[in-house]
């Protein structure tokens, strides 16, 4: 088991303080890794610039000595050490779909952005421990209890970005006995009738072509901001969409980003998530990996997202021609 603990004392610093806890290590060296990109963005993210400090101690407190070999790989001297404790921060003032922040607001976080892994050991459960306000609530897909998130492995963990705050607007709605949960990070009046309407729309088209669903519970997480902004990321049981300005969120203009982005994200359930390029299989975290089967998992995904809004009578039919004019 692996363990994480996200805490932090001056939110507006941004600086997430955040310590890796490795137990029943057996060996006289540890290699620890942050990964070098994430999947949805096709390209290298070298999160690791964002690490400002980086201790690492035994199970008494003593430090071990420790140097990097790369730039996001640390090799640690770890003779008779069992139990290792790495304590690190990082710098998260960046706000889109795949990013990872924290304010007076806010901890939002894409594990794959700063969890470190061990790259022999990413099959073990992952537990996060997150030491927020008691008045937060955590909009995230991995099973939770109180403010403890657990993951099956390192794979779930960067799967399963989260939002803790105490200003989550939620709602959910059922297709076929699964759940789907609908959160709003960020100023926003709602029209939850008419939103809850329209994701029941496309979500059940979806569904009823493709005959199943592939999680048993599914998320989506937007998180609106003050100014535009437009961009998805999708994920195996759920999606970040970041989009503004949040006061015009129910304007003819932005309501479509947002259908077009969820409709989008939720097709890419199947398309890339379950059905996806046999070089992204298993993803490599420490380095980009190349495919050249965008036209399928983006292409397709593009096309079907926005026809299943206009089959679900979310898109009129000259809204979806609009579109497809744009792209083609
Ligand atoms: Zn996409």
């Amino acid at each position: 088991m692996i363990q994480y603990t996200f805490s932090y004392t001056k939110p507006h610093r941004h600086f997430i303080d955040i310590e890796m806890r490795i137990f029943e290590h057996s060996s006289p060296e540890l290699i620890v890794q942050l990964p070098a990109w994430r999947p949805g963005r096709y390209e290298l993210g070298n999160f690791a610039k964002n690490i400002q400090y980086f201790k690492v101690f035994d199970a008494q407190g003593l430090p071990l000595k420790f140097h990097k070999i790369t730039k996001d790989t640390w090799k640690i001297s770890t003779v008779n050490c069992s139990e290792i404790v790495i304590q690190y921060n990082y710098y998260a003032n960046e706000l889109n779909a795949g990013s990872t922040y924290l304010d007076e607001i806010q901890l939002y976080v894409n594990p794959i952005n700063c969890c470190l892994y061990i790259p022999d050991r990413m099959d073990e459960t992952c537990i996060v421990n997150l030491e927020v306000p008691s008045s937060y609530k955590v909009a995230c897909s991995l099973v939770q209890d109180n403010n403890q998130l657990k993951a099956k492995n390192f794979d779930e963990l960067v799967e399963s970005p989260w939002i803790a705050s105490n200003s989550l607007q939620h709602n959910k709605y059922s297709v076929k006995g699964i759940n789907f949960h609908i959160w709003f990070q960020g100023k926003c009046k709602l029209d939850w009738n008419r939103i809850l309407k329209d994701f029941k729309a496309f979500t059940s088209h979806q569904i009823n072509d493709f005959k199943a669903f592939p999680v048993s519970e599914y998320h989506f997480i937007n998180q609106i901001l003050p100014y535009k902004a437009y961009h998805g990321v999708e994920h195996t049981s759920s999606t970040v969409i970041s989009l503004g300005p949040g006061s015009d969120l129910m304007s003819d203009k932005l309501y479509e980003s947002l259908f077009g982005s969820v409709s989008h994200e939720l097709y890419h359930t199947w398309n890339v998530k379950q059905i996806r390029p046999e070089e992204l299989m298993p993803y490599d975290y420490s380095k980009e990996n190349y495919s050249r089967m965008g036209y399928l998992y983006e292409g397709v995904t593009t096309y079907m997202g926005d026809l299943y809004l206009m089959r679900s009578k979310v898109f009129l039919r000259k809204i979806f021609i609009k579109l497809k004019k744009k792209i083609f």
